[in-house]
């Protein structure tokens, strides 16, 4: 473990009471703590969840109540910084606000009797999530086999690690610590696998910045999606453009080129590279149909090119106007149309010919 310096504290945020109950440390007023202290003192009948020594109330520097051993005595408890218990708290809020059960400082193990300790344990339903809060640099490996581990338990991990450069992949969720104390913990969740990003100031290379209270409140919530999801749903804007034709001289309509906005990240597709997918294809070709004083979107031979390709023609006399032309287009300023297009329809091909690639990220 890496410590920083005076902002090293150990100790839980939770503790037993004398029926088996949890006490949360943030869950008390000042008057609740103070009122708790003196009677723990007296009495002595809270108890450390982990190993069931006697309880001491104490308040980190910056003032957060906390829970510590009496005698820490041969418990592995490791020391924790104080981001690390702010988050804790942050991960049992944001999951309560979204109709979870929370706790911080959960231990449980696998059918093969394999302990765990997770720094939060939401539940909800059937559904278990443990937050992990790594401050400190892990092995990839480490992650795995601890993400294993929570999987055999009938977990999911939520990982939320302050070192930038781990892997992205569908079996770990994962997000980048950002910021501080002082100006507000982010997440940072990356673009993809090529692009990890490994310094977390370079905010152009995270696919999301979020605070990290959005964040967490949006993973309870549902919101946090591997890639996309088969019913996710696109934003078309076919965009026009005025030319004149090489062929008869008049003006006529093209189709310039696609834009499309999917997860909040926009792409632009020209006609001639959209004709390699059939299904988005024909979605584009029968909208545009419908209008008039454009010319058809369809397959026509190029003799320059010597070849046939989806294109572009003139309204009036149905030649072939090239993608060359369409640079030359004055652009109209509204969209012929905007559609809604399913992902599922032929459209997630043409986003990754795009550049989309598939990530964690949080649905706004
Ligand atoms: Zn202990
Ligand atoms: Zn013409």
């Amino acid at each position: 473990m890496h410590l920083i310096g005076s902002r090293v504290i150990a100790m839980p945020l939770r503790c037993l009471d004398y029926n088996g109950n949890s006490i949360q440390a943030f869950d008390l007023s000042d008057d609740g703590w103070e009122a708790l202290s003196q009677e723990n003192s007296k009495a002595r009948r809270l108890r450390m969840p982990c190993c069931e020594a006697l309880v001491t109330l104490k308040r980190s520097r910056l003032g957060t109540k906390f829970f510590a051993h009496k005698a820490v005595g041969d418990c592995k408890w490791a020391p924790e910084t104080e981001e690390h218990l702010f988050l804790k708290r942050l991960a049992v809020e944001a999951a309560r606000a979204q109709g979870w059960t929370a706790e911080t400082e959960v231990r449980g193990k696998t059918t093969q009797g394999e302990f765990w300790k997770a720094d939060v344990l939401a539940k909800k339903g059937k559904h278990k999530v443990a937050v992990e809060i790594q401050w400190s640099g892990q092995a990839v490996q480490e992650t795995l086999r601890r993400q294993e581990r929570y999987r055999a338990s009938g977990v999911r991990g939520l990982w939320l690690l302050r070192q930038p450069g781990f892997p992205i992949s569908k079996r770990i969720p994962a997000v980048c610590i950002g910021g501080s104390l002082d100006e507000g913990l982010t997440a940072l969740l990356p673009r993809n696998a090529d692009m990890q990003a490994r310094d977390r100031r370079h905010y152009d290379r995270w696919n999301q910045v979020l605070s990290m209270e959005a964040f967490l409140r949006a993973a309870f919530d549902g919101r946090l999606r591997f890639g996309l999801e088969a019913g996710q749903e696109a934003t078309v804007r076919i965009r026009t453009g005025n030319m004149f034709c090489w062929s008869c001289g008049a003006e006529t309509r093209i189709v310039v080129g696609l834009e499309i906005t999917v997860a909040d990240k926009d792409f632009i597709i020209t006609i001639p590279s959209l004709g390699e997918y059939p299904q988005a294809t024909e979605i584009v070709r029968r909208c545009v149909s419908t209008h008039h004083g454009i010319g058809a979107i369809k397959h026509r031979f190029s003799s320059t090119q010597r070849r046939t390709y989806l294109s572009n023609g003139c309204a009036h006399c149905d030649s072939l106007l090239g993608r060359f032309y369409g640079l030359d287009a004055t652009w109209d300023d509204e969209p012929l149309d905007t559609i809604r297009v399913r992902i599922a329809d032929g459209w997630k091909e043409v986003i990754d010919s795009c550049g989309w690639r598939d990530t964690w990220c949080v649905c706004i």
